[in-house]
């Protein structure tokens, strides 16, 4: 899997997450089987994280402080939803070639992060579901929740 063909993908997935002006983007939801996201997101003090993961972890925090803000998804447009979210958390996994990657997200990082990494499962929770999301995202007991989505085209914060 850690070619020239991984390489080309995520090329590829930067030049149409920045052609829907998006801040994040998930293999699957282009069509392709791969357990990979890429993003271009602000943190909470604007400073930009530009990383491509595979086979992207999430981290179980121990601050479950949760922040709820709209969010929308590049996938589905026309619709948009509040969603809670981890204010901070960390996601592991590799780069193509290979090498381990870790990243802290806190802001709209954080919450892209939650998006890219737990997509088809955790969209539109209320508070309490939140949480389970990450254990959806590890394969836990949420896995199979219903795929309610929220969608934006071009706003600030869309991902997909
Ligand atoms: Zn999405």
């Amino acid at each position: 899997m850690f070619d020239d063909e991984l390489g080309r993908l995520v090329v590829d997935m930067f030049a149409t997450m920045y052609a829907a002006e998006g801040v994040g983007l998930a293999a699957n939801q282009i069509g392709v089987d791969a357990r990979v996201f890429v993003v271009d997101c602000p943190d909470a003090s604007g400073r930009h994280t530009v990383a491509h993961v595979v086979n992207p972890v999430l981290e179980e925090p121990t601050d479950r402080e949760l922040v709820t803000e709209p969010e929308g998804c590049l996938s589905v447009p026309g619709a948009y939803g509040d969603l809670a979210r981890l204010a901070t958390v960390a996601v592991q996994g590799v780069d193509r070639h290979g090498d381990p990657v870790r990243l802290v997200g806190t802001g709209l990082l954080a919450r892209c992060f939650q998006h890219e990494v737990a997509p088809r499962r955790d969209r539109l929770r209320r508070p309490a579901v939140a949480t389970r999301a990450v254990a959806a995202a590890r394969g836990g007991p949420a896995a199979g929740l219903s795929d309610a989505r929220a969608a934006v085209s071009g706003r600030p914060g869309a991902m997909r």
